[in-house]
Formats: C-alpha cells, structure tokens, sequence
C-alpha cells in the first residue's frame, strides 16, 4: 500500500512508520516538525514538511495516489491543553476535519486515527471497553473525541474506512527510535533521565488513591506492539464503517511498581519523593483491548513492562553516554 503518515517525526509516529517500510509499503510522512524530530523520519520514507491542514495544497495531485492514511499529528500534552485549549482545537480538530475532508474528496479509501483513552476521562470501572461512557476531563482528551465523531461521520457520509485506536500508556521503544520530547511529562521517561543523572529527584504525584499502594496504576503498551496495531488497521479496515478500538496489555502497574522496574533494569537507585496529586490523573486506567483482538487479530508480542523499560534504557543510556 501507499500511506501517508501524519506526525511520522513524533514517537509512535515514526515507530509506525519504520514498521510499514520493514513491511513493504510506501511511506510518505507529514510532519510540521513543532513536537517531532527530521532524524526520527526512518530511512526509506519521503518526508513533506508542513501542517496537516495544508495536505490538499502540499500534496497536491499526488494525493489520490495514496490506498490509505495513518493520522497522528497532534498536539498531546495534557497540561498545555488546560492552559490553551484554543491551540488543541486549532491543531488537532480544524487540522483533522481538513486533512480527512482532503482525503475523502481524493478518494483516500482508509484512515487510521491516534485516538486515546483520555477520551474516557474517569472510568466509572476497570477494565475499560469500547462502550464506556466517554467523559474527557482536559481540551486534549475532548479534541481526540471530536475527531473520533468526524471520522464516524465521514465512514458514514462517504463509505471511507476508519479506525480509532484509543493508546493506553505507550512505552520503550524500536529500532533506535523512541521518546523525545522537548517537554517531558511521562513517568518512565523522567525515571530513566534521573537514573542516568540528568535531572535530580523523581516526584511520585500522589500516594493516597484506592489501589494496592496508594500510586495511581496505568496501562503500559509497547510501541513497537502499538505501531503493529495500525498496521493491522489499514488491512481490516472495512468501507463505511468507522471502528474504535482500545490499545493496552489489560493489566495494570503502579507507579511505584514502575520506578521499581526502573532500578532494576538500570542497576540505579532512584532518589524519590511523594508530592500531592496531579490535577486530572484517574486512579486506576486498564484497557480491555477484546476488541482489537477479535477484529484486528492483534495480540501485543511485548507485554513485560520490564522489556518496554529496557528497551527504552539501552536507546537513553547509549544517548546519555555520547
Ligand atoms: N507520574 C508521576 N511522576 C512523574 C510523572 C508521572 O508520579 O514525574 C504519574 C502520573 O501522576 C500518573 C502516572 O505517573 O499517575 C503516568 O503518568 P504519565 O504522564 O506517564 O501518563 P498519563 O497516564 O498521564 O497519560
């Protein structure tokens, strides 16, 4: 297949794409580089710098070309989304609604979109399916929520094929390429930057939810396992039907669960300290990714949270000791 890759100089963004190349496809990425890195592109794709609401002008002709798209340009961070949602509307739900209504009218068949569980917002129970209420607590979760219901329309209105993946916690990562951002905001990253000595304590938000050990509990997923998800989407990917599925492994680690797996695999001790809650965390967020199973076939092949941490490491350690 020919696929476009919005955001295929981000995270998973560039995982995915590395993995439709390894696959045989013809990769062709846009990406306006504000979150991404150039050097994350993998070798073998064709990089088209700019915003995803200029793919009809950028692309021009050539748009029609392509069997399908995998839409992951967005902006994805939760606090900066409190503080401008007018900047989550503008980039992710108008950039959306052009780039899918540039597509449509091309004749683009499929489209697979980076959705994720922030659109649930507080679970009302664990493990969380496909039917859950959607409730976003933040401007991020609300935007993802708002372009899952554009793509509902447009399989409707005309005949596209469309998923929604929903991505738990993505973590480690593949073929030297993982998580960079400018901003760090996730666990496992942070942990590893203060076990490589780059940033000085780790703060744990909060010791005082409902689970096991006061920490609040997550659904890590690999990236390599989540960009194989998308894969899997193109393929079942069926005319007039928009398709939502959950991405996680089922099953939950703390926080402090997490940080222990860190030491372990690094050999380093972690200078921690407990802080008070960060506004907006959920205690408990656990896929049940059922559905993905029974309609993509996708079965995670790295479950281990202790794999996805070590695979991070190697990639931050080897960068680290430059
Ligand atoms: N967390 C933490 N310290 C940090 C970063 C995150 O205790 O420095 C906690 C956070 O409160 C949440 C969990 O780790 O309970 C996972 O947070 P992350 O930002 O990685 O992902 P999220 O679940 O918010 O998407």
């Amino acid at each position: 297949m020919k696929v476009l890759v919005t955001g295929g100089a981000g995270y998973i963004g560039s995982v995915t794409a590395a993995r439709l190349i390894e696959a045989g496809h013809a990769v062709t990425v846009l990406d306006d580089l504000s979150t991404g890195h150039a050097d994350a592109v993998p070798a073998g794709a064709r990089f088209v710098h700019g915003r995803v609401h200029d793919a009809a002008e950028l692309l021009g002709a050539e748009l029609a070309s392509f069997d399908g798209a995998v839409h992951l340009a967005a902006a994805s961070l939760v606090a900066e989304s409190v503080e401008n949602p007018g900047k989550y509307q503008e980039n992710n739900v108008v950039g959306s609604d052009r780039l899918i209504d540039a597509l449509a009218r091309a004749g683009v068949g499929r489209i697979v979109f980076s959705s994720t569980a922030a659109v649930y917002g507080e679970p009302e129970c664990v493990p969380i399916d496909e039917d859950a209420p959607c409730r976003p607590v933040n401007p991020y979760g609300e935007s993802k929520l708002a372009i899952d219901h554009l793509l509902g329309d447009v399989a409707e209105r005309s005949r596209l094929a469309t998923v929604s993946l929903r991505y738990f916690n993505v973590a480690g990562a593949y073929a030297g390429l993982g998580e960079r951002h400018r901003q760090e905001s996730h666990l496992i990253p942070i942990a590893l930057q203060a076990a490589l000595g780059q940033r000085g304590d780790m703060v744990i938000f909060g010791e005082d939810y409902p689970t096991p050990d006061g920490t609040c509990v997550r659904d890590y997923i690999h990236v390599a396992d989540i960009a194989a998800a998308h894969l899997l989407a193109l393929e079942h990917a069926r005319p007039g039907v928009h398709l939502i599925c959950n991405l996680g492994n089922g099953s939950g680690y703390s926080v402090r669960e997490v940080l222990a797996t860190v030491e372990q695999v690094t050999g380093r001790v972690l200078d921690v300290r407990v802080a008070g809650r960060r506004a907006g965390d959920p205690a408990v967020l656990v896929a049940s990714a059922a559905r993905a199973r029974r309609e993509l076939g996708w079965v995670p092949e790295r479950p281990e949270l202790s794999v996805m941490v070590a695979d991070a490491w190697k990639l931050v350690a080897a960068k680290g000791a430059r």
